[in-house]
């Protein structure tokens, strides 16, 4: 990769690039952010960066996942402090469309959806209901316009990686779904742009997660096989933390999301949604996602 990074904010623009590198034999990789980027945005263009000639990252705060209410308006961003990671970590082109880019009759949509059936409904999708048909949306047309043979996604965001592999899957769509792992702070909380919104003392409750998802390992590992009494320790250990309070925990199948037979085996994800109370003080919440899948010796 040489040259200097691109910037694009049409569409038009993005196609143009695309061609000429599939044009010059190049592959490229996307990888999909909402800005405000961290190391665990980072980590998916290195790997983008070890499958493909050039990494596209784009920047699109999506109206379309955000509910009323929800954070849309408040969600950080920063476009040049972005730019400026992207550079450095050898990004070749950064896609940041206007929301009237990517949704011409407004930002609340236009008339056609990608709604994937089934895998969106739990989890999530249940106190976010319109959350995957907007993502499933957005990423749809972006990869339409970028053409890329491969795009990255975090595991942190396990339903969303899940309901995209589905997507592109059920869609013929012609790129290679990739999830990479979880990266983490040195003390174990998962990265997440919405982490600013934690004050110190939500920050250090807010490891209770990651603490719980080790303590289900653990669990698993000496021998507990029922779901109800896990699910009971882990519920029982975040409900340590004063604030934390719970949206989901569950187990599921990793693939198809299904409910976890009460006697676990083979493998199950366990899947973690909790809010705290956010940094100022009013009634927003900030909620956090964490996960694992374990693997039932
Ligand atoms: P976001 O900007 O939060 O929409 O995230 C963009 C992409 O980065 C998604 O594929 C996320 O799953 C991924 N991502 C976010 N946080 C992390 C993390 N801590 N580790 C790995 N991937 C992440």
């Amino acid at each position: 990769m040489s040259g200097e990074m691109k910037v694009f904010r049409t569409a038009a623009e993005l196609r143009a690039y695309s061609d000429a590198e599939r044009f010059a034999g190049r592959r490229i990789a996307l990888v999909p952010t909402m800005g405000a980027l961290h190391a665990g945005h980072l980590s998916l263009v290195e790997e983008g960066r070890r499958r493909a000639d050039s990494v596209v990252v784009t920047i699109f705060v999506n109206p379309t996942q955000f509910a009323p209410g929800e954070d849309f308006d408040a969600y950080p961003r920063g476009l040049e402090a972005d730019l400026e990671q992207c550079r450095a970590a050898g990004v070749a082109a950064v896609f940041a469309p206007e929301p009237r880019e990517m949704y011409p009759d407004g930002p609340e949509g236009g008339k056609t959806w990608v709604e994937v059936a089934e895998l969106s409904a739990p989890l999530c999708g249940a106190s976010r209901p319109h959350f995957f048909r907007g993502v499933a949306t957005v990423v749809t047309k972006l990869l339409v316009v970028a053409r890329a043979q491969v795009a990255i996604f975090g595991e942190k965001d396990y339903q969303q990686l899940q309901v995209i592999k589905r997507m592109a899957r059920d869609l013929l769509l012609d790129v290679e779904i990739i999830g990479a792992p979880i990266h983490r702070e040195a003390d174990g909380l998962a990265m997440s742009s919405r982490n600013v919104y934690l004050d110190a003392g939500m920050r250090s409750e807010a490891l209770v997660l990651s603490r719980a998802l080790a303590l289900a390992e653990t669990s698993v590992r000496h021998g507990e096989r029922s779901r109800e009494a896990l699910l009971e320790r882990v519920v029982k250990e975040i409900e340590s933390a004063p604030h934390a309070a719970i949206d989901y925990v569950e187990l599921r199948d990793p693939e198809t999301l299904e409910l976890a037979l009460e006697t676990l085996t083979g493998e199950a994800v366990l899947a973690l949604a909790v809010h705290f109370p956010h940094s100022i003080g009013s009634e927003e919440r900030v909620r956090l996602i964490d996960n694992r899948v374990l693997t039932i010796p």
